[in-house]
C-alpha cells in the first residue's frame, strides 16, 4: 500500500478498495518501524490522524467524498498546526505549539486530507543538506550516508522512503527542488504569490514560497490544486483564479520551445551531469519540442544577491523570537537584556545566527545602501535575464543542483560551499518564477534531477512537461535499494 501515488490512493478509496483508517494505520505503522533510520518526522500526529481517516471514512459513506477525502500526507514543520508542536527545526520553537493552522494546513484540512505529522527540516528552513535540525539530521534513503538536502530534507526523504505519498515543502532559494532532486522525487516551487505564506514561519518574506513534493507531477498537480488559493491575511498572495492543475496533465508539448541556458553547462558542471539533462532534453525532443540556446548573463549574480538579501529579511523576521512571547526562554534571566541575549544564543544554532549576524550588519545604517540595496538592485538584473528569455520560449530547463546527494559532513564546515548548491535555484526565488524538479537519471546510484522553469503563473505548464516525462520514462518509479 506504501507504494501508491496520492492519485491512486484516492481512486482506491473511491472504489473501497480499503479505507482511510487503514492506510493510515499502515503508514503510521511503517513510520514507528522505519523513521528511526531517516528521521524525516519531527512529530508523529498518530492519534489525530487516525481522528481525521475514521472521520474521511465516514464522509464517504454519507456520500460526501472529494478526490482528497481520506488521503494520507504530512506538513513540512514550518507551517503551523493548530494544537501540534511547530518547531521550524530549532531549538527555539521547541516547545511552539501553535494556536493556529496556517492556510495551507487548513486547505487540506478542508479538502479532507489525513495529515500524518510533521516533517524534519533545517533550522527556520536554512540550509543545502538538512543537518542544521535541532532535532538531528536525516539520511538520504538512497543512501545512508549521503544528505537528503535541504530544507526541506525531511519532506524528500519521507516521500522517497514511502512513509508518505505527499508533503507540504517551503522553498526560498531551491529548498523544495534541490532535495526533491537528492531524493528522486518530484518537487515544485510555484509562483511567488500562488500559495498563501500565512501560517508559514517567515525566513525571508519575499523570496519564501510553499509548495509541494510527492513521487509523480500528476501527485504533485493534485496537491497543489489544495495548496494554491488567494489569501487575504497574505499580502503578497496574489488574488488570481487557481486552474484545475491536473486539466492539462495530458497536453502535447509539441512545437513547445525549450530554453536551455548556457550558464548552466558551463565547465565546472560535470559531463556525467550534463550528460543525465542533455538526455533528458532529448526525451522531450522525440516528442516533437524544439530546443534553443539561451543566455542568462546575470546568473553568476544570483547568489551574491541572495546572500544579502535572506539574511536581512531573517534578521528582522527572527527578530520577533526573543524569549518573551513563545519559544525558548533561558533560565533565571537577571535583566531583560540578559533574557534576549540568552535565550536567543541558547536557542538557535550557529547558521541561523550566523545569518542573523550578517544581516543585521547590512541593514544597519552606513551600510544599507552599499549592500542590501545594491543587492536589490542586481536582483532586478536577473529576473529581467528571465524576462527577456521568456519572449523566445516556453520553458527554460537545467540541473537542478551542481551533483547528486552528496556525503554528510563534506559541507558542514565550509558555509560557501553550502551555499553553492542552490546556484541553479537561487535565480527563480529571485525572480518569483515556478519550478519545478523531477528525477531524470542517477549517477552512481544516486537521484539526478531535471529542473524546468516556467513563466509568472505558468505551473501548469510544468506539470504537464514533468507528466509528460513521466509517461515516457520511469526515473520517477525507482526506487532507493533496499528499501522494503
Ligand atoms: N539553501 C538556501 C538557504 O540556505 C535555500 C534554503 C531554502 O530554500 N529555504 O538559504
Amino acid at each position: 500500500m506504501h507504494n501508491k501515488t496520492i492519485a491512486q490512493i484516492s481512486r482506491d478509496l473511491a472504489a473501497g478498495e480499503y479505507s482511510s483508517v487503514e492506510i493510515t494505520q499502515h503508514l503510521l505503522d511503517r513510520i514507528a518501524q522505519q523513521d528511526s533510520t531517516y528521521n524525516a518526522f519531527i512529530t508523529v500526529t498518530a492519534e489525530q490522524a487516525l481522528a481525521q481517516a475514521k472521520a474521511a471514512d465516514e464522509n464517504r459513506a454519507a456520500g460526501n467524498a472529494s478526490v482528497w477525502t481520506g488521503v494520507p500526507m504530512a506538513h513540512k514543520d514550518v507551517f503551523c498546526t493548530n494544537g501540534v508542536l511547530t518547531t521550524c527545526g530549532s531549538k527555539m520553537l521547541s516547545n511552539f505549539v501553535a494556536p493556529y493552522d496556517a492556510t495551507v494546513v487548513s486547505n487540506f484540512n478542508n479538502a479532507g486530507a489525513v495529515s500524518l505529522g510533521k516533517l524534519n527540516m533545517d533550522e527556520f528552513a536554512m540550509g543545502s543538506s538538512n543537518e542544521n535540525s535541532f532535532f538531528g539530521p536525516v539520511k538520504n534513503p538512497w543512501n545512508h550516508d549521503c544528505v537528503p538536502g535541504g530544507s526541506s530534507g525531511g519532506s524528500a526523504a519521507a516521500v522517497a522512503a514511502r512513509l508518505v505519498p505527499g508533503a507540504t515543502a517551503t522553498d526560498t532559494g531551491g529548498s523544495i527542488r534541490q532535495p526533491a532532486s537528492f531524493c528522486g522525487v518530484t518537487g515544485i516551487k510555484p509562483t511567488y504569490g500562488r500559495v498563501s505564506r500565512w501560517g508559514m514561519i517567515a525566513y525571508a518574506s519575499s523570496l519564501d514560497q510553499g509548495g509541494a513534493i510527492a513521487r509523480s507531477s500528476e501527485d504533485a498537480a493534485m496537491m497543489l490544486n489544495v495548496m494554491a488559493s488567494f489569501d487575504p491575511k497574505d499580502s503578497t498572495c496574489v488574488d488570481q483564479a487557481v486552474p484545475d492543475y491536473t486539466a492539462n496533465l495530458n497536453d502535447s508539448v509539441e512545437g513547445l520551445t525549450i530554453g536551455l541556458p548556457k550558464e548552466y553547462f558551463r565547465d565546472d558542471l560535470s559531463a556525467e551531469m550534463q550528460q543525465q539533462i542533455r538526455d533528458a532534453v532529448a526525451e522531450y525532443e522525440k516528442m516533437g519540442a524544439k530546443v534553443k540556446e539561451i543566455s542568462l548573463p546575470n546568473t553568476h549574480l544570483a547568489i551574491p544577491s541572495y546572500y544579502v538579501i535572506a539574511p536581512a529579511e531573517c534578521s528582522a523576521n527572527l527578530s520577533r523570537m526573543d524569549g518573551v512571547r513563545f519559544g525558548h526562554r533561558c533560565e533565571d534571566p537577571k535583566d531583560i537584556n540578559d533574557l534576549y541575549k540568552r535565550s536567543r544564543g541558547e536557542g538557535f544554532g550557529e547558521e541561523v545566527k550566523r545569518r542573523i549576524m550578517v544581516g543585521a550588519y547590512t541593514l544597519s545604517a552606513g551600510f544599507y545602501d552599499a549592500y542590501y540595496k545594491q543587492a536589490q538592485q542586481v536582483r532586478r538584473l536577473v529576473k529581467n535575464d528571465f524576462v527577456a528569455a521568456f519572449k523566445d520560449v516556453d520553458v527554460i530547463m537545467g540541473p537542478t543542483a551542481p551533483s547528486p546527494a552528496f556525503k554528510a559532513g563534506e559541507k558542514t564546515s565550509d558555509p560557501v560551499a553550502m551555499y553553492l548548491e542552490d546556484i541553479f535555484t537561487i535565480a527563480l526565488n529571485l525572480a518569483g518564477l515556478p519550478g519545478m524538479s523531477i528525477p531524470c537519471g542517477q549517477i552512481n546510484g544516486l537521484p539526478v534531477g531535471l529542473q524546468l522553469i516556467g513563466n509568472y503563473f505558468n505551473e501548469s505548464r510544468l506539470l504537464n512537461l514533468g507528466h509528460q516525462f513521466q509517461q515516457a520514462t520511469d526515473w520517477h518509479l525507482k526506487t532507493p535499494a533496499g528499501l522494503v
